[in-house]
């Protein structure tokens, strides 16, 4: 049987972490990150987790691996299938013939085995899974992994391309956010919004959230997910990747709503981005 999971696609820098935060805390869910990460991330020796503990050694993500039951070659085969999803034919849901050559029989069954796992590890709370990509949703819904019931995370284009291009965040591992011009965001963030729009009909439900929205009024967007609340369970929160500033353990959650690139981006840029970016109807 498909295990019920509540998901988060939406561009990068979207505030998709902070989204997943709020909703496992008040949901009673556990917050899960980029699981579509998990087999070329987490298991990198030191990797830490956000409750502190060493991945490997994190009583969440320990039982839920050997719950599945994944060693070196499975995981071997996620990463293999997490390279696939990522070719633009697929990412973008652009060719269906891409997308069923990325899951093949055998990563299908990889898939339902690792979200037994990880529903066997959240003891019945609801999984939030911020993975972000929509032909990740895709394979998850496909393979019979999950129902996924779809929050859109929306962002204004211009603060996300500013983001990538200028406000690149340490990690905890080392190094860098990835940057990448204007333009170029734009119109990748253009093509992502109509692969998450072309997820429809694989979808359990599918929600639309905007990022400023949630910010200014949370509970609002709280009340509409809350049909997916699963009794009075405590929230939890066990992320390997994504935004640094919820990595650390014990760390709150803030909403510090800000918009640097109105004094940062200049008039002709923020045209063009818009311009490039289009609209999501
Ligand atoms: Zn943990």
């Amino acid at each position: 049987m498909s295990v019920p999971l509540l998901y988060i696609a939406a561009y990068a820098r979207s505030g998709s972490t902070l989204l997943g935060e709020l909703l496992a805390r008040r949901l009673g869910g556990v917050h899960v990150g980029e699981v579509r990460h998990l087999a070329e991330r987490a298991l990198l020796p030191g990797r830490r987790c956000s409750c502190g503990a060493e991945v490997v050694r994190c009583p969440f993500w320990s039982r839920a691996l050997a719950e599945a039951g994944l060693g070196g070659a499975e995981l071997a085969e996620l990463r293999a299938l997490a390279r696939a999803l990522r070719r633009p034919a697929a990412k973008y849901l652009l060719s269906a013939a891409a997308l069923e050559a990325a899951l093949t029989p055998s990563r299908r069954l990889l898939l339902v085995r690792l979200y037994r796992g990880l529903a066997r590890a959240a003891e019945g709370r609801l999984l939030v899974d911020g993975s972000k990509q929509p032909a990740y949703a895709w394979a998850l819904a496909r393979s019979g992994a999950a129902r996924v019931h779809l929050v859109h995370l929306l962002r204004d284009p211009r603060a996300v391309a500013y983001a990538v291009r200028h406000r690149r965040k340490p990690l905890p591992q080392g190094g860098r956010m990835a940057s990448a011009p204007l333009l170029e965001t734009a119109v990748k963030w253009r093509l992502l919004q109509g692969a998450i729009l072309r997820l429809g009909p694989a979808l359990a439900s599918y929600h639309r959230q905007s990022y400023e929205a949630l910010c200014r009024d949370p509970e609002a967007a709280l009340a509409r997910l809350r049909f997916l609340a699963r009794g009075g369970a405590a929230g939890a929160s066990h992320l390997f990747s994504g935004n640094p500033d919820f990595l650390a353990p014990q760390g709150g959650v803030e909403i510090r709503f800000r918009e640097p690139w109105r004094a940062g981006m200049g008039w002709w840029e923020a045209q063009a981005v818009r311009l490039l970016a289009g609209r999501v109807r």
